[in-house]
């Protein structure tokens, strides 16, 4: 019935990276290392992880009619995503202009270009692709207006999932929509907003879901995640891995859970098997060249993480959701 089991409506941005021993202060120049020029964006870089893992995906998104637009095309394309729904031109490619110091600290510019440009009626133009796709995630690097109107625009009975980065409050109709909202520690304390005294994970998770999304997954780093719905709060935990680059790790843990979920896998299932596909992606450098196949995550499921919390896998070949991921929770 659905010709896509993800498709993703966001951003795509050529990451300019220049390592420099000290970050510029303000009026000063500092020499750097060479450039390096990667494929980014929260909307590329879900495309390209749910795609490496076996999912039938496709972008929704805008770059420009320049070379790092191709560059992008090309990186979705190469790794199996449908770029029928990337729109070019009407403004240059989104940009990130990164310098990085020796101790991993970054200072990043971003400019949205042509993210910024991908409208409402983008969306309703491509109302063909969201009819056609099981699974719909967004992110906000995109304008908000659009991220409503795909909301509207969703297939009846396909799933919405949204992780709201670079967090702002949302709108209701959105909030409803999502299923799960997926949050880091620091999008979770600016959704919430004033309503969030508590450090506790757990008290974030009950204080999103009152504000109206079926399911929210809070993502924990190293600690791995917490799931939370009608049925209850629960803890999902990491994986054990000497981690390299955190770069992209929550894009990678976002696709693995919007493709399992679009499997009928339960939120816990699909929330462990998403936090391996995360931990796999930090013992990579980069974002996109970091994202693991479905083999991968398998074979790191099956490494014992030498900390009592080893999980059965679940292979790429069980998209019934019936594996047992979920069995140590
Ligand atoms: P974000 O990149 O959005 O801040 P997180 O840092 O929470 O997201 O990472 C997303 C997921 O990736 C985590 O829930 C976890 O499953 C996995 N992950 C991230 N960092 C590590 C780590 N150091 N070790 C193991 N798993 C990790």
């Amino acid at each position: 019935m659905y010709d896509y089991d993800l498709l993703v409506v966001g951003s795509a941005n050529a990451d300019l990276v220049i390592g420099v021993e000290r970050r510029p202060a303000a009026g000063e120049t500092v020499l750097g290392s060479d450039l390096a020029v990667h494929p980014g964006g929260k909307g590329a870089n879900q495309a390209v992880a749910a795609a490496r893992l076996g999912a039938r995906t496709a972008l929704l998104a805008r770059v420009g009619d320049d070379a790092y637009g191709r560059l992008l095309l090309d990186s979705q394309r190469a790794a199996g995503v449908d770029t029928v729904g990337v729109l070019a031109g009407g403004a240059p490619t989104g940009v990130a202009l990164i310098t990085v110091d020796p101790s991993g600290d970054n200072s990043i510019v971003v400019s949205p270009g042509a993210n910024g440009r991908l409208t409402p009626a983008d969306v309703r133009a491509a109302a063909g692709l969201l009819q056609r796709s099981r699974v719909v995630s967004a992110q906000l690097e995109i304008p908000l207006e659009t991220v409503v109107e795909a909301v509207r625009s969703l297939a009846e009975g396909s799933r919405f999932v949204l992780n709201p980065s670079p967090p702002r409050p949302l709108p209701a109709e959105v909030l409803a929509a999502c299923d799960p909202l997926i949050v880091n520690e620091h999008e979770a304390k600016v959704v919430l907003g004033e309503a969030c005294a508590s450090e506790r994970p757990e008290d974030w998770a009950r204080l999103l879901l009152a504000k109206g999304p079926r399911s929210v997954v809070i993502t924990l780093g190293a600690q791995g995640a917490l799931v939370a719905s009608a049925e209850g709060v629960e803890r999902v935990p990491s994986t054990k891995v000497d981690a390299v680059d955190t770069t992209g790790a929550g894009d990678a843990f976002t696709a693995a859970l919007a493709w399992r979920l679009g499997t009928g896998t339960g939120l816990a299932e699909a929330a462990a098997y998403a936090a391996r596909v995360g931990a796999a992606a930090v013992t990579r450098e980069g974002a996109q060249e970091s994202f693991p196949t479905a083999e991968e995550v398998e074979a790191l499921c099956c490494a014992d993480p030498g900390d009592g919390t080893r999980t059965p896998g679940t292979g790429s070949d069980d998209a019934s959701g019936t594996g047992s991921a979920g069995e140590s929770l």
